[in-house]
């Protein structure tokens, strides 16, 4: 009786040590036993509520981020968490090329692998055709003498799961041994698979997002996402009492590029136009494509002077760089409009009207010229 209370109180390792052959000792047996099996799914019970609030977690700090880093060092510390791994180690392609995964990071910082994978390989392929984790052990079985499955044995990996954007495999996180070094049980692969089904939504997120701020021909920001980034701008420089310019750019006789050497060629410059200015900009800067031939650089912490300067610099490199379309050469100039906070404006919308007016003064003044 003083047993049954204890288990009752919820001790249940408590052990009835009665061995009578009689009824009584076979009851206690039973309660034993009983006892064992309840404290088995407690413990079961106690793992899915972690690996519950572990993924909760994990959707919390996914939601809450654009960044691919932010959400790898979250997923990857979950799932070392909770499946008590040695490490694991997040590959992704990088934007500069799609068709190979590098490693971004890994839970051994010290020990980040420098192999890499290539997208269209036959093991990585069948990752991605069948979104599913897939087991050291089944890779094994199906890519015997697969380059790839050598890496993967060198590197210790135990577990992959394949990283999706838009149905499309672009990374995958590979899991190492147990701490124990005993087989993943499978409530452990079930929750990787949660897992990494919450990162590749995140990452369909960030890809979507991507796809609404920039514009498909130049590939820097659209109009809408500058304006925003313009209002937060604005209102840092005013917290900090510091400057911000507007600079708007307008491609001359752009019309007549067009007529004379056809629409395409015109693409092309747009394009090779947008991909110098952004390498002229500073991180800090905001290009954007504001409407047809028409782009504006937000410069924070930048004085009408320093934003003179910056944009006579740019004025320069297009007046001087040969524009390639096909086997044409073709000389481009531009006219720019400078606007100032807090020289000229208070608001973002004054910003951009005075900056317009100053680019239709270069206009009227004769074109490839900066003017405020
Ligand atoms: P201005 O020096 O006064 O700016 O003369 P402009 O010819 O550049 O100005 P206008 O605004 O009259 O013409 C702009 C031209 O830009 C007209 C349009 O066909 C062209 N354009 C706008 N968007 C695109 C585009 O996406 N691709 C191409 N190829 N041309 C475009
Ligand atoms: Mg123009
Ligand atoms: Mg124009």
């Amino acid at each position: 009786i003083f047993g049954v209370k204890k288990v009752g109180d919820g001790d249940l390792n408590y052990h009835i040590g009665v061995t009578s052959r009689d009824e009584i000792g076979r009851l206690a047996e039973t309660f034993n036993e009983m006892t064992v099996k309840l404290k088995y799914t407690q413990e079961e019970l106690k793992k899915k509520i972690e690996d519950m609030s572990a993924l909760f977690e994990l959707a919390r700090k996914l939601n809450f981020t654009l960044d691919v880093y932010n959400i790898g060092n979250a997923i990857l510390s979950a799932v070392q968490t909770q499946m008590a791994a040695k490490f694991a180690v997040f590959f992704f392609t990088k934007e500069d090329n799609e068709e190979v995964m590098a490693p971004l990071m890994s839970t051994d910082r010290n020990n980040t692998p420098t192999k890499t994978f290539a997208v269209n390989d036959r093991l990585m392929t069948c990752l991605g055709a069948d979104i599913q984790l897939r087991t050291i052990d089944e890779i094994k079985e199906t890519f015997k003498d697969e380059h790839d499955l050598k890496k993967l044995l060198e590197m210790d990996a135990n577990v992959c799961a394949p990283l999706m954007v838009k149905n499309r495999i672009r990374g995958m996180i590979v899991v190492g041994p147990s701490e124990t070094g005993a087989a993943y049980s499978n409530d452990r692969l079930d929750f990787l698979t949660a897992a990494i089904n919450l990162c590749n939504m995140a990452l369909d997120n960030i890809y979507l997002h991507n796809l609404a701020i920039t514009d498909g021909l130049t590939g820097v920001y659209v109009r809408r996402y500058m304006l925003l980034r313009l209002d937060e701008e604005l209102k840092r420089a005013k917290r900090y009492n510091d400057n911000l310019s507007v600079l708007m750019l307008d491609i001359d006789f752009f019309k007549k590029v067009n007529d004379t050497h056809g629409h395409q060629a015109g693409d092309d410059i747009l394009r090779e136009f947008a991909a110098m200015a952004t390498r002229t900009i500073r991180g800090i800067d905001i290009f954007a494509r504001y409407g047809g031939e028409e782009f504006i650089v937000i410069a924070p912490e930048t004085s009408k002077e320093k934003g003179m300067l910056f944009a006579e610099r740019i004025r320069e490199l297009v007046e001087k760089k040969q524009f390639k379309s096909g086997n044409k050469t073709i000389n481009i100039t531009v006219s720019i409009g400078i606007a100032s906070f807090p020289a000229d404006a208070e608001t973002d919308k004054e910003l951009i009207e005075k900056a317009d007016k100053a680019l239709y003064k270069a206009k009227r003044e004769g074109r490839n010229r900066v003017c405020i």
